[in-house]
């Protein structure tokens, strides 16, 4: 037919599998097009966003907001966003940090590294919370640690399950040892959650570093990763440093993780919907539990 001519393709990319690096690749106009790291094809933005942020060619999950993964997530308008206004402070007055937080909310849109809520996975009531990677590298700080602990208290009093998004560089080094502390906090928050015998499930997302695997990403009764995701304590060179060992290469990946047990399962984003309904449904999450 002559129409299909002129028929848009659902997904429009361009192969460059013969450049190799960065330094071969076109000039891309007006931040419309965009590399994936991977597989290295030149992807249309828009489409980039309708599939989720994953790569058309390769699978490879690009970073994904807060904002993003809720209306991927959560139905239509269900998402009722709580606890926005709790705030970081500079409680070791760490000389240029609010500058940086300042930076950091007009980049990233969000007040914090982290959005806490609750919202309805088809029609099953849950509260959660997203962490996002784009505000100071998703660190826990205060006020991330503390947003996280009311959540899971309010899961805790009003028998919700829960479900936590990571995807965190760890602990906030601005605010020293009172992000630590906070480790400890959701942890207990958590462990009372369990008590009360809800059920809470952890997503693992790219990428899931230090205290946050320290502490509630590993704390899941159901421990979930995107593909390819890293989810690791210390850096890798810091344990090769340490060992003195060459690491393998997949070393601290969401695939090398589901082998040695630390995770239960690899999911696709675009399957991640899904998926969280029929755990929610299996562990007797039931549309009256509102
Ligand atoms: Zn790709």
């Amino acid at each position: 037919m002559l129409k299909n001519l002129f028929r848009k393709r659902e997904y429009v990319m361009v192969s460059s599998r013969t450049l190799n690096d960065d330094s071969h690749l076109p000039n891309i106009p007006n931040g419309k097009w965009i590399n994936c790291p991977k597989c290295k094809n030149i992807l249309y933005k828009e489409d980039l966003e309708r599939n989720h942020k994953v790569c058309i060619g390769c699978g490879h999950h690009f970073n994904i907001s807060a904002k993003k993964r809720i209306e991927q997530i959560f139905d239509e308008n269900s998402f009722v966003e709580m606890f926005d206004d709790v705030k970081t402070g500079n409680p070791l007055n760490f000389e240029g940090y609010e500058d940086k937080l300042e930076l950091n909310q007009v980049k990233s849109g969000l007040e914090e590294a982290v959005i806490a809520g609750t919202g309805e996975i088809k029609s099953l009531k849950v509260a959660t919370a997203i962490m996002d990677s784009n505000f100071m590298m998703g660190s826990m700080g205060c006020a991330v640690g503390e947003k996280i602990t009311r959540i899971v208290e309010y899961a805790t009093e009003n028998k919700l399950p829960l479900i936590i998004f990571t995807a965190s560089g760890g602990a906030r080094m601005q605010e020293g040892i009172f992000s630590l502390m906070q480790m400890a906090k959701t942890s207990l928050a958590i462990s009372r959650h369990d008590n009360a015998g809800l059920l809470y499930i952890s997503v693992i997302t790219h990428p899931t570093t230090g205290g946050i695997t320290a502490s509630f990403a590993m704390e899941g009764d159901i421990i979930i990763s995107e593909p390819n995701a890293v989810i690791g304590f210390a850096g890798r060179r810091v344990i090769e440093n340490t060992i003195n060992e060459k690491l393998p290469e997949d070393f601290q990946s969401a695939e090398f993780a589901l082998e040695k047990g630390f995770i239960d399962s690899i999911v696709k984003r675009r399957d991640l919907k899904n998926y969280l309904n029929k755990v929610l449904r299996l562990h007797g999450v039931s549309e009256n539990a509102k």
